[in-house]
């Protein structure tokens, strides 16, 4: 027998259930049917609370069946007792529960502990009728596995069809190779399932579980190694500088010097670029470090060397104001091949999926012909029918909306693979580094440039009426001053078709909710099943509106006078350029909006940002919302408007006050994640999510499983004698691409 015998040959009367209720067909899907916590087996009837889950060997002291008094059926109520202590054992459905339980039978029972009057009670629990005089099942096991319910099975009938598998298991193929087991003293997997289903003890557990959490941990280094390995055998053409050319040119007309940061990194680049491997490096850097002059400084090095780059931008929003401020950089260097452009000059072409077909027809020939050497875009840049001239270079800004998928289906734009640098404003912890962009190399921009103004952030309760009051007199005089202020609502609302198309929405609004706290466990103490959790959740009232606070401001006198609009992912491309050009060129004062302002908005002249129910929001997510105001001269400020009372809420909004260590607070963030989320395998929903290991936590284990990954990559590189690590990698990466494929 092996993992992929069918359940009903081993367990035939549990099976339909388990098949049924829980979509476990195979004794592996049984082996991977976590327990949640576990119970020892000598639970103390003297020191019971409401709610606690016991365990407990008891004798039956007393039954007695009797018609319930307000309603029809029976009752059946059993008096155990441990010896000392008595407790009162009930079932409403007394059938076959009556001739099992009579006085002098010995059970174990299991359930939770209620109090009915002076009483202890366990209501309709799980028991098992011992032999009597025995003293539990296996006398040598300490420890209960507790699953989670299946209905109408009792926890003993699963623990009872792991027993039975146990006991025809055969070999259980391991994917860690025996000398790494060996020198990481994990035990190999047949032993760890037996130390999860069927434990001797608690340290039996611990080291079962650090041995899953390794497993996970080594499969997805294993993964990132021959990655990297494949990718360092990549062949690419160098891209080498040219002196005199469009770069030379461009840094002539910058208006402010580089940072050191700013030059080191571009050097860094440039040497890359200019090798025959392509390039993968990501580069890290807070909101308003200089990122975007880096990338472009790269892109206009390679189209010197005849190729062209392209810049990939995670929001319609987003590819408009980088082709706006790109053309307006290059000046006439982004008129080339016009009349008046500059010789050495190029042309930068904007691709989005809904921009008219005229402009797409033009933008798509001038990227064939090359005659774009920049091209700049969202997610329409990896349609099928884009082709690129000679693509040398591929810029992807702020990465965590792109996963490594898309990274590829663009670079297969290439005639051959493209140097590719990713740029992410959301600092991240090394382990998450080495994990989700484990087969990139890392630069971080640590310095702002000169001149920076501090960004002051204050929390301001919904319910203090004055405040409140302050906070749009403080807009109000942002704006008569000249200067300009957005207002950010987690939801948009108004009519539902808005614009001449009555579009639909034409980008994803992210609104980033943390989980609820009791959504965020310590998953390697308890695995608990997290839909039962937020079934019952009540629900939220409504949040401020786009529409609902762009009507509410203009009724204030504070803004009187005041041009306010509205920006959100419900309308049009046209409209939206409109509407950010015109804030962009300082006719509008207050801009009332959704997170389509998110990443990388660029309006120096904005200096107040009001953000309405900031609690719906992530840490990361205000930290990235608030980096919009305070890019110029002027100080920035940032209120924080909410109405909760919950302590975990307000604790995370006084830590985005408290500082603005982008760091500190990618860190808070993660915590309050799902590691799923982290590793952007949400949609997956598959078997190869992270169920043991925590990316944060277990840093030193992730380091060993690298170590170890790329030592067994290195002297086997096809895992050919790995065939268990093998088919683990290449079910990995299947996954990976089907959940690509399916957010298309
Ligand atoms: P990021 O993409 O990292 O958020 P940007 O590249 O958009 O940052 O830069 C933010 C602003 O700072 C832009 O207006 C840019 O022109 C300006 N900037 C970039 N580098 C420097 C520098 N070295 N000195 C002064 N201003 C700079
Ligand atoms: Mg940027």
């Amino acid at each position: 027998m092996d993992e992929s015998t069918r359940l009903s040959a081993v367990v035939s009367t549990a099976a339909p259930r388990l098949a049924k209720e829980r979509d476990l067909h195979t004794v592996g899907d049984l082996l991977r049917y976590w327990p949640r916590r576990y119970r020892s087996r000598d639970a103390d009837l003297s020191a019971l609370h409401v709610g606690e889950y016991v365990v407990v060997v008891a004798d039956v002291k007393q039954a007695v069946t009797r018609p319930m008094r307000n309603r029809r059926g029976r009752i059946l109520t059993v008096t155990i007792t441990d010896g000392s202590f008595d407790m009162e054992v009930t079932f409403f459905k007394p059938y076959g529960h009556e001739e099992r339980l009579v006085p002098g039978a010995r059970a174990v029972f299991a359930g939770e502990v209620s109090r009915y009057g002076q009483k202890w009670q366990l209501a309709h629990p799980d028991y098992q009728i011992l032999a009597p005089e025995s003293e539990g099942l296996d006398k040598d096991r300490g420890l209960i596995p507790i699953y989670r319910r299946v209905p109408k099975l009792q926890n003993w009938t699963i623990v009872d069809s792991l027993n039975l598998v146990f006991d025809q298991l055969g070999d259980v193929p391991d994917v860690i190779p025996a000398d790494v087991r060996r020198r990481r003293r994990l035990p190999d997997r047949l032993e760890a399932l037996r130390g999860i289903h069927q434990p001797r003890d608690w340290p039996h557990v611990q080291a079962s579980r650090r041995r899953l959490r390794y497993e996970e941990a080594f499969v997805l280094q294993t993964v990132l190694a021959k990655r990297r390995r494949e990718q360092a055998l990549e062949k690419t053409v160098a891209r080498r500088p040219r002196e005199g050319g469009l770069l030379a040119a461009f840094d002539e007309r910058l208006p402010f010097d580089l940072t050191q940061g700013q030059r080191e990194v571009g050097d860094v680049l440039a040497s890359e670029m200019a090798r025959d491997t392509p390039m993968h490096r990501l580069l890290q850097g807070e909101v308003g470090s200089g990122k975007t002059v880096i990338a472009l400084r790269a892109m206009l090095a390679v189209v010197d060397a005849g190729g062209q780059a392209a810049l990939l931008a995670p929001t319609e929003v987003l590819a408009a104001q980088h082709h706006r401020s790109v053309t307006q950089m290059l000046g006439d260097l982004a008129e080339g091949g016009m009349l008046g452009g500059s010789e050495i000059g190029t042309r930068v072409a904007l691709l989005t999926g809904s921009q008219p077909t005229s402009a797409r027809r033009q933008a798509l020939l001038d990227v064939a012909s090359g005659d774009a050497g920049v091209v700049i875009g969202t997610h329409a840049l990896i349609q099928q029918d884009v082709s690129f001239f000679d693509l040398a270079l591929v810029v992807v800004d702020e990465q965590h909306r792109f996963g490594v998928e898309q990274r590829d289906a663009l670079r297969e734009k290439g005639k051959q693979p493209p140097h590719v640098l990713v740029m992410t404003a959301t600092p991240i912890p090394r382990t998450v580094a080495m994990t989700v962009f484990g087969d990139m190399e890392t630069s971080t921009l640590r310095e702002l440039p000169a001149g920076r103004s501090p960004i002051a952030t204050h929390l301001v309760q919904g319910g203090n009426s004055r405040w409140v009051e302050r906070t749009w007199e403080r807009v109000g005089e942002e704006a008569r001053q000249g200067r300009q202020a957005y207002v950010v609502c987690p939801r948009i609302g108004g009519p539902v078709d808005i614009g001449p198309s009555g579009a639909a929405p034409q980008e994803e609004e992210i609104v980033d909710t943390p989980p609820e706290p009791e959504d965020v466990l310590d998953r390697t103490e308890d695995l608990r099943d997290r839909s039962e959790d937020t079934q019952d959740r009540a629900e939220p009232r409504e949040w401020a509106s786009v529409y609902a606070v762009e009507a509410a401001l203009r009724r204030l006198p504070a803004l009187a006078g005041l041009d306010i609009g509205v920006l959100h992912g419900r309308l049009s491309p046209e409209e939206k350029d409109l509407v950010m050009g015109r804030f962009g060129g300082g006719e509008i004062d207050v801009l009332v909006s959704t997170t389509v302002i998110e990443v990388g908005v660029d309006v120096p002249n904005a200096t107040v940002m009001v953000v309405m129910d900031a609690d719906r929001f992530g840490v990361s997510q205000l930290h990235q919302l608030r980096g919009r105001v305070g890019r110029g001269r002027h100080p920035g400020l940032c209120l924080l408007m909410t109405d909760t009372e919950a302590q975990t809420a307000l604790e995370r909004l006084a830590a985005v006050a408290g500082t603005t260590d982008g760091f500190e607070l990618a860190r808070l963030d993660l915590e309050q994640r799902r590691e799923g989320d982290v590793l952007g395998s949400r949609q997956s929903g598959g078997r190869n999510q992270l169920e043991f290991l925590s990316i944060l936590r277990d840093e030193e284990l992730v380091e060993q499983a690298r170590e170890d990954a790329v030592a067994v990559v290195e002297a086997d590189p096809l895992l050919a004698r790995h065939p268990e690590l093998a088919a683990a990698v290449a079910d990995r990466i299947d996954e990976e691409q089907a959940a690509f494929l399916e957010r298309g």
